[in-house]
């Protein structure tokens, strides 16, 4: 299947960036504005510390931001959280969800990420879901049905396909420099566009799937243009704005 939808690279910061580090996002903001990304959207995921300051830097820019994780609620006693309505109030227009660092270190199930993800929707949040399998899981032959079960677990109701971002992020290529094959790729991204024809029946063209885990300037082109690739969620590779351009710029030629 030919990639069409408007592609899409974002960048997630993790638990890394003091104030200093802006000078990476308004040097993105600069590029961008050059055409460095083409056509591609591009959003930064920093810090929840820093979205009101990225978001003075990227106002009238294309570059967009997002939260890394918002609670289910919108407000309330639950200290140490943020909810989807601060991130939109701060900024923000996406949320990552599910993220394996998450669903690992902070148990989230399936049915917490759909209601956190229906907390981003209501606050106007398009929210990032993330599927993947562990290295256990891809040896055991189950690849495809620990991420079909994710998505079908973590998808709120009645949410618009266009407004729904999924990320295909093999727990085992996180930080590790490890990626699957494009075969395995086109694989596993073909099997989820299926299952969103029968979650969202009649509006699976309209959700863009990323492709996350390890990826890099040098192999981001190959990976970009793999079918039913619709961008990329970049982690370490996004920390500096070179290599997150690089990484962007593939989608300067026309072809992707
Ligand atoms: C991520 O954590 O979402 C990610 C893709 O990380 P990396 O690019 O560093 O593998």
């Amino acid at each position: 299947m030919p990639n069409r939808l408007r592609p899409l690279v974002a960048g997630n910061w993790k638990m890394n960036g003091l104030r200093r580090g802006l000078v990476e996002i308004a040097g993105l903001c600069a590029a961008v504005a050059d055409g460095a990304a083409g056509a591609a959207e591009i959003v930064i995921c920093p810090p929840a510390t820093l979205l009101m300051k990225a978001a003075e830097i990227c106002a009238g820019s294309l570059v967009r931001l997002g939260g890394q994780d918002c609670h289910v609620a919108p407000r309330g006693a639950f200290t140490g959280d943020v909810s989807a309505e601060m991130l939109r109030d701060a900024g923000a227009a996406y949320v990552i969800l599910g993220h394996s660092e998450r669903r690992t270190a902070h148990g989230e199930t399936d049915e917490r990420v759909r209601l956190k993800a229906a907390a981003a929707l209501t606050a106007g949040l398009s929210p990032i879901v993330c599927v993947g399998e562990s290295h256990a899981e891809r040896r055991a032959g189950r690849t495809l049905a620990v991420v079909l079960a994710q998505l079908a677990g973590s998808l709120p109701d009645g949410v618009a396909g266009e407004d729904l971002i999924i990320a295909y992020e093999p727990v085992w290529a996180i930080g590790t420099g490890l990626t699957p094959t494009p075969g395995d790729i086109a694989e596993v991204h073909g099997a989820l566009r299926h299952g969103l024809e029968g979650l969202l029946p009649g509006h699976a063209a309209e959700v863009r799937i990323l492709y996350g885990g390890s990826v890099k300037p040098g192999n981001a082109a190959e990976l970009m243009k793999v079918a039913d690739v619709d961008g990329a969620l970049v982690g370490g590779a996004s920390l500096v704005c070179a290599d997150f351009l690089a990484i962007a710029s593939v989608y300067r030629e026309a072809a992707l």
